[in-house]
């Protein structure tokens, strides 16, 4: 997700923070210490209400880091890497490398989040303590609830909320792949509209902050479920293709020791190529993308080297010929490039692989389907 700031890792995946995820933490302390925490156990003073405010808000993100845990554990029992879990304004997001290809892994997959949810509502249940009531009592009892809240609220049949992923695993079987996702992706458009209707509902009842919550969970529901079906139409577009079937093999390469003014006259501006890929003798050393060549100043072009203004190797963007193609679609739409590097097991060039190649192909194949 751009906007996101990387906090570290966690069983070899990295976990990431988006910009919204602060105000997140913020409006959940808010409301815990100034409403939930003081009809609970009232006559604190206010600093306590703030302290379990924020410990409430953070051991909630926390459960939520370990719903997605649940899932990436499961997946990679399943070989599917995660490569990572953020964590944003409406929970968090597990980006794993590629989708279950059997339905019973999807299954069990999505089933793994909403299970670890139970499990944490249980936990937090026990370690609520009897007797009087003090601050922990409030606390890990809210942390039950709103747990529990988790795996109920994740379960509704509505892609691609986990239960719309429980959903279309068991209709995938009956129904193939695309059936099933356009079934548990309308079910996820009319769950979304249920919630805007119940929102504006609440908002015009008296209660405008639940009502405005609500819309937006409604609002980021339908985007998802859109861009789950849209998702869903490219890797069909794109199944059973390798890079190796579409990429531009044997490319034209830049020396590393020309000017950036060459490169323009010589390469770019004849031949339209966005990026190219640089070599010194027969070695590769890096790629040189319009994006690079415009970190230069203009007038600097005659005396740069291409060498100095590449993206080196180690930085550059790779994948194998042997790879799937939507596979490298999803890499080059993560890292937000336009085109990879086709390298062979040796490391040696082999190819390039453009977005617009792999554009051209889901056009032609689409059209090629009605
Ligand atoms: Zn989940």
């Amino acid at each position: 997700m751009t906007g996101s700031i990387r906090v570290g890792r966690l069983l070899g995946i990295t976990v990431q923070v988006h910009a919204t995820w602060f105000l997140a933490v913020w409006a959940i302390a808010w409301s815990l210490a100034r409403g939930i925490f003081p009809q609970r156990i009232p006559g604190l003073p206010v600093e306590t209400y703030w302290t379990m405010g924020f410990a409430g808000a953070l051991l909630l993100f926390g459960s939520v880091l370990v719903h997605e845990l649940g899932h990436a554990v499961v997946a990679r029992h399943f070989r599917i890497p995660t490569r990572s879990i953020t964590l944003f304004l409406f929970g968090g997001v597990a980006q794993i490398a590629r989708e279950p290809e059997r339905p019973a892994h999807e299954l069990w997959v999505a089933l793994a989040g909403p299970a670890t949810s139970l499990l944490l509502a249980g936990l937090f249940r026990i370690l609520t303590p009897s007797g009087d009531p003090v601050p922990a009592t409030a606390l890990m009892g809210y942390l039950s609830s709103v747990n529990l809240l988790l795996a109920v609220f994740n379960l509704l049949p509505a892609f691609p909320l986990d239960g719309g992923r429980v959903l279309r695993a068991i209709l995938w079987s009956f129904l193939g792949l695309e059936r099933a996702t356009r079934v548990s992706t309308s079910l996820g458009h009319a769950t979304a509209a249920a919630f805007i209707a119940l929102g504006v509902l609440a908002i015009f009842t008296g209660r405008p902050v639940d009502g405005l919550w609500l819309v937006l969970i409604g609002w980021f529901l339908d985007q998802g479920a859109g861009a789950s079906y849209q998702q869903m139409l490219l890797r069909h577009a794109l199944r059973g293709v390798r890079v190796r079937d579409i990429m531009t093999p044997d490319p034209v390469t830049l020396e590393a020791d020309l000017t950036l003014e060459e490169a323009v006259a010589g390469y770019f501006l004849p031949r339209k190529h966005g990026g190219y890929p640089v070599v010194y003798g027969d070695r590769l050393l890096g790629i040189l993308t319009l994006h690079d060549l415009k970190q230069v100043p203009r007038e600097r072009w005659s005396t740069t080297r291409v060498r100095e203004a590449m993206t080196p190797i180690d930085r550059a963007h790779t994948v194998r010929p042997e790879a799937p193609a939507y596979d490298a679609l999803a890499r080059m739409v993560q890292a937000g490039v336009g085109r990879l590097l086709v390298l062979d097991a040796d490391g040696e060039l082999v190819g390039i692989l453009t977005r617009s190649d792999l554009l051209h192909l889901i056009r032609l194949r689409s059209e090629l389907r009605e």
